[in-house]
């Protein structure tokens, strides 16, 4: 079941939240900072020894003092405008996190609009990606969670979810 929810990721309890990394694994700003405060020190030095993780690729922590069993981590591509293999990396994000957790035994798995903070990735055009890959291993989870920061965010994983159009503030 894919659901749409507003909400801080780090607070869920499911087996494992995907976090919108960088290529370091080393903490950023964003998701990735509030995720890091949330799981404390020891996720930190859980990155430190995978060495980092090339884009539309991901690795796997455990979740520390979170809630959540497992972090799975990604990189999602920066917004180039659209011609440098953007979509392509952004769906291989989704994909690669999707295995993962099915290789881990996960049910439930939220996560956060990768690439559509300062990565600068288009949303409706994310979403729309996001939501193909939902649906692609909808049937292999027992939940999957859009979990996004801004009711303008939920508005449009809802209406890409729905099929209805919201008035597009990308030009
Ligand atoms: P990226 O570098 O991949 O763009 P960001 O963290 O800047 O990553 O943004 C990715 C998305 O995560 C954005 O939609 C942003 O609004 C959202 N976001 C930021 N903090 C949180 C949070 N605590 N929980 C869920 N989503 C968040």
């Amino acid at each position: 079941m894919i659901e749409v929810l507003q909400g801080d990721i780090p607070k869920l309890q499911v087996d494992a939240i995907v976090n919108a990394a960088n290529k370091t694994l080393l903490g950023g700003g964003g998701v990735d900072g509030a995720i890091h405060r949330a799981a404390g020190a020891k996720l930190r030095e859980a990155c430190r020894l995978l060495g980092g993780c090339p884009t539309g690729e991901a690795k796997i922590t455990p979740g520390f003092q979170l809630p959540a069993k497992w972090v799975i981590h990604t990189v999602g591509p920066v917004w180039r405008g659209g011609a440098q293999g953007e979509a392509r990396l952004l769906a291989a994000c989704y994909r690669h996190a999707f295995e993962l957790g099915l290789a881990h035994g996960v049910n439930t798995i939220a996560f956060p609009s990768i690439s559509t903070g300062a990565y600068g990735y288009p949303k409706n055009a994310a979403a729309g990606i996001a939501v193909r890959l939902m649906r692609e291993y909808d049937a292999r989870f027992e939940r999957i969670i859009a979990c996004c920061f801004t009711e303008e965010d939920v508005s449009i994983y809802e209406s890409v979810l729905h099929g209805t159009k919201v008035p597009s503030r990308e030009k």
